[in-house]
């Protein structure tokens, strides 16, 4: 059996993995454990002109009812670690947002407490500008590495010649995240520990807890609340039943586990329409859907 084969998995159900617990399987999803797993795979010319999906911690991401058909990425094994040199922190992009805030804590290192309260993985916050509290991912990076499957070759970017927006960051076609090097800054534990317990009271009174979601449904339109403009524009049959806005929060949804992808993407595309019904403003999804 050839490597490449070994790390293949056949029919990956991403309703398992996803914290919506809702989506289609990708056909073929390889595990990347190293560089050399990466460059093997994408040698094969083949596999190098299906479509790509890399999968992070799916907790923005809803893959429609049919499945995709393309090439799943799912990295492990190297991408999980974390080093610290003397001028920076190299993280790796399998890392969970989560996981990184409390090593931050341990080492003393600050400016990573928002991302205690964020479920995602590193790939996916470079991906998506990942942001709260007024802090966005782009602030805290110096560079991204990253494999160019056209070219099977490593890059290495520094962040001040990227264009990063609100909840768009490295986006570039054919690519895959593997590290990125962060900013490192000490301060005294008890004040890290201090933010990080600050910010989740926070996110515990103004979010829907232990639901199955996907975080804010839309972006934010330049200087407004998608939140205020989504209540205002419906009525209360979008709170009820087996996906329903939250009422904590009408930007988050909830819904029921195994419930049609395509079902989601309806629900979403209506709150999107009744909006611009009543606002003219089209409302532009966070969540990635992917078919
Ligand atoms: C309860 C809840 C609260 C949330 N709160 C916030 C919040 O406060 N702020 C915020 O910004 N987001 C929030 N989110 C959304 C989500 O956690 C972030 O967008 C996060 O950055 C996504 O990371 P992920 O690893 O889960 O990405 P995934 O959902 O797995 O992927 C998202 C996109 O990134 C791409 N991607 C992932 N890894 C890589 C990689 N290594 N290389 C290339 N592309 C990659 C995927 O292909 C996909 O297009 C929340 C979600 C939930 C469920």
């Amino acid at each position: 059996m050839t490597q490449e084969n070994k790390n293949l998995v056949i029919n990956y159900p991403s309703a398992k993995y996803s914290w919506l617990k809702s989506g289609g399987n990708i056909s073929n999803l390889y595990k990347i454990y190293n560089q050399i797993d990466l460059s093997n795979l994408f040698n094969n010319n083949d596999i190098k002109a299906k479509s790509l999906l890399v999968v992070g911690n799916l907790s923005n991401t809803l893959i429609k009812d049919e499945g995709f058909k393309g090439i799943g990425i799912k990295l492990l094994g190297d991408f999980t670690n974390i080093k610290i040199n003397s001028d920076h922190m190299l993280v790796g992009a399998a890392v969970l947002d989560n996981y990184l805030s409390k090593f931050c804590y341990q080492n003393a290192i600050s400016g990573y407490e928002f991302l205690y309260t964020i479920p995602g993985s590193v790939g996916g916050n470079i991906f998506m500008n990942a942001g709260c509290y007024n802090q966005e991912i782009k602030d805290k990076l110096i560079t991204i590495i990253y494999f160019d499957i056209n070219e099977n070759k490593i890059y290495e970017k520094k962040i001040s010649e990227l264009k990063f927006e609100y909840r768009k960051g490295f986006q570039k076609k054919n690519t895959i995240i593997l590290y990125g090097k962060f900013k490192i800054n000490h301060s005294d534990q008890s004040y890290i520990k201090d933010i990080m317990q600050e910010y989740e009271r926070i996110r515990n009174q103004s979010q829907p807890q232990k639901v199955n979601c996907c975080g804010s449904i839309f972006k934010n339109p330049k200087n407004q609340s998608a939140w205020k403009l989504i209540k205002s524009s419906i009525d209360n049959s979008f709170y009820n039943g087996p996906i329903k806005l939250s009422k904590i929060h009408s930007n988050f949804f909830e819904n029921e586990p195994n419930i049609s992808a395509n079902s989601i993407d309806l629900f979403i595309s209506k709150i999107q329409k009744r909006v611009k019904d009543k606002y003219k403003i089209v409302l532009e999804k966070e969540l990635r859907i992917i078919d």
